[in-house]
């Protein structure tokens, strides 16, 4: 905070040096992602979720770039230097929500854009994202914890509600089902994970 003021009161926009940290800072962890999920992906920890497929394609495009580089193969250096531009490439269309990763890759896929008016946007909204049924969505097992604590907290919910609330019931036992298939499908992309709380909301 003390930072950004300090910034934000020098004159000769110096604010935009701000920015300009602040993106770089965010390319980096985002192509550090990227190479986590690489790295998992080579592992079988896959990602689940409606943009997974493209996402498993990309990785195994880059997978087939690192095998064909052999070391001391006469084209190792340009293929590192490909492998290394994809991943940037890709690292740059990373959103982060807090369930979901999205993929930003076709603006013109972006519902949420979509939804708020707003589809020449050059970045989702990602707050307005529902990410089960969006194509360029994907949930890992980071996102777990989240799915988990949504489902034990609509199905508390739930419970709570007197036989009268009908549609409330209806609303709240999509929302459990929904965080239940997505939890499913979490853990089936990344079979050799410990679940710990796997299908805790299922009793
Ligand atoms: S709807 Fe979700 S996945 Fe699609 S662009 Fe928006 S934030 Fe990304």
């Amino acid at each position: 905070m003390a930072t950004t003021e300090g910034y934000a009161s020098r004159p000769g926009g110096a604010q935009a040096e701000l920015l300009a940290e602040v993106n770089k800072h965010e390319a980096e962890h985002n192509l550090e992602l990227v190479w986590a999920e690489f790295r998992n992906y080579q592992q079988g920890i896959m990602p689940a979720g409606p943009g997974a497929r493209e996402l498993t394609e990309f990785f195994a495009h880059v997978d087939g770039k690192l095998a064909a580089d052999a070391p001391g193969a006469p084209k190792a250096q340009a293929s590192d230097r490909d492998v290394l531009n994809l991943m940037t490439k890709r690292a740059r269309t990373l959103h982060l929500g807090t369930a979901n990763y999205c993929w930003f890759t076709d603006p013109s896929r972006a519902l949420c854009l979509r939804l708020a008016g707003t589809p020449a946007a050059d970045k989702p909204l990602i707050g307005m994202c529902d990410s089960a049924r969006r194509p360029q969505a994907t949930h890992h097992p980071c996102h777990r914890p989240v799915w988990a604590e949504h489902a034990a907290n609509t199905r508390r919910f739930l419970g709570q509600l007197g036989p009268a609330r009908k549609t409330e019931k209806a609303r709240l036992r999509a929302d459990h089902d929904r965080a239940l298939r997505v939890l499913d499908a979490i853990d089936a992309a990344s079979p050799d994970t410990d679940h710990q709380e796997q299908h805790a909301d299922h009793t």
